[in-house]
Parts: structure tokens; sequence; C-alpha cells
């Protein structure tokens, strides 16, 4: 009765987590792809990183692939949250157990351990041994879509949300630091295969701003395969100069091809006012 009663209490867990993982994407993932692919898709066609948009069959598959990934994902909190319940994590809940500083420092912590955690598991997704079996899935891709941000191998699943247990037993860690990761991880991965440039030029060498990624830098990585392999910053990539050497001109050619369509368009505007 008392095993019913645990297996029970762990696929309501795994259920409402799925559900909850579903949500977000579909508010993250959903809310950009009908804005850039549906409703604004001409007037926002000039930031639009390769001119062209992929066929329904391909964002299809990402969709499929996604749910999929998130089902692992959803298995993976659930065997998490398991180990909290007997006390095997040093996942903490009262916020009094450490201070506010601590909290900000954990959030920052576990992004920045993310970052090269994903660029070295990423690098080892290359590896010609393992990259036909497994990564092979995600760069079907050759011109994402938002849907592509967890379009994964079930093995690449594993390998990605791997970082949650590891971040568990490594550190103190608020529940709502984690829900600040998953937040974080889910917008920038999203903006990450937008397949639209949104930022500034002269932000790829910017003092500040170069340290940061771009949805071109993975956009490149998508259509080049072997370089740009960071997830939020560009740190590794320099460290390891496996940035692709045209980087900075090609999220520079967006930048001005989307200039140079403003000028197009202004004018018309003018003279059908003038009208
Ligand atoms: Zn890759
Ligand atoms: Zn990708």
């Amino acid at each position: 009765m008392l095993q019913a009663v645990v297996w029970q209490d762990v696929l309501v867990k795994f259920f409402t987590t799925y559900g909850m993982v579903s949500l977000r994407y579909l508010l993250f993932a959903g809310s950009l792809f009908l804005v850039f692919y549906v409703w604004k898709k001409r007037d926002f066609f000039r930031f639009k990183i390769q001119q062209k948009f992929p066929e329904n069959k391909h964002v299809a598959r990402e969709i499929g692939y996604s749910f999929l990934s998130l089902s692992v994902f959803a298995v993976v909190a659930t065997f998490v949250f398991i180990l909290r319940k007997h006390g095997y994590t040093k996942i903490y809940t009262n916020f009094s157990d450490h201070s506010m500083g601590y909290f900000i420092f954990s959030v920052i912590a576990f992004i920045l351990i993310h970052d090269t955690y994903f660029y070295w598991s990423h690098r080892l997704m290359h590896w010609k041994k393992i990259y036909p079996y497994v990564h092979k899935v995600h760069h079907r891709s050759t011109n994402p879509t938002p849907w592509a941000a967890f379009a994964f191998h079930p093995i690449e699943a594993v390998m990605e949300v791997g970082i949650l247990p590891l971040m568990v037993f490594l550190m103190p860690i608020h529940h709502y630091a984690i829900l600040c990761w998953v937040l974080y991880q889910t917008g920038m991965n999203v903006i990450g295969h937008l397949g639209f440039e949104l930022y500034p030029s002269g932000f790829v060498d910017g003092k500040f701003t170069k340290w940061h990624n771009t949805s071109t830098h993975h956009n490149i990585h998508h259509k080049l395969v072997n370089c740009n392999y960071g997830l939020y910053y560009n740190f590794w990539d320099r460290i390891m100069s496996t940035n692709h050497a045209r980087y900075q001109d090609e999220f520079e050619n967006v930048k001005a091809r989307s200039r140079a369509a403003e000028q197009v368009v202004k004018p018309v505007m003018a003279e059908s006012f003038a009208d």
C-alpha cells in the first residue's frame, strides 16, 4: 500500500512537472514563433539572419523532439525531487537559511557553471564518434526556429539537464534560485535559436557586450557546424579560438541589411503620406 502511494506521488510529480515545463516552453518558444514566423513575419524579415524560412516539416520535427526532451527533463526533475524529499540534496527552501547576497551569488554561479558545462559537453557532442548518433538530431535544423531550442536526441536531453543534479549536490541552492536559472536558460536558448538578430550594430565588438553571445552566433553554429560552441557567453569560444573567423562580419552584414531595408521602406511611406 505504502509502495503504491509513493509511486502515485512520483507519477503526479512527473506529470505536473511535464505540464509546467511544457507550458513554459509554449510561452517562450510559442510566443516568439507566433510573432516572428507568423504575425510579423514580413515586417521583421529584414532582421532574419538567413534570408529564408524553413519548411513546415522541419518546424514540426523541432516541436516533436522538443516535447520529447521536455519529458526527459521532467523525469530528471522528478528524480531530483525524490532525492530532495529524502534529504540527499543541498536544496533549501527557507530564505533565512542563507543571506540574500548568497541567493544572488548562487544564481550567478549556476549560470556561469552551466555555461562552462554546456561548452565542454557540446564539444563532446561534436566528437565524430558521438555526433552522427546523437547531436546530429539537433543539427538537422540548419536554419533554426525558436522550437529548435530543445530539439535534442533523448541522450543529449539527459546530458543537457545533467547540470541540475550536479548543481544540487555541489552547493546550497534555494528552489527559487533554480527557477531563476530555468527561466534564464529557457529564454536564452529560445533567443539563440530565434533566427532573427535583434542586438544592435557594434554589439559583437563592444568592450563589454562582446562577451555575450548573439542569435547570429548560434545561427552560424547551426549552418556551419564546427564553430561557435558557446551558450550564453563568448568566454570559452574566445579562449579556445572556436569563434568563426567571420562571426563579427556576418553579424554586421545582418545589421547593414536591416538598415538598408529600413531606408527603402521609409521613402515609400513618406511618398504615400504626401499623396
Ligand atoms: Zn552543435
Ligand atoms: Zn542549437
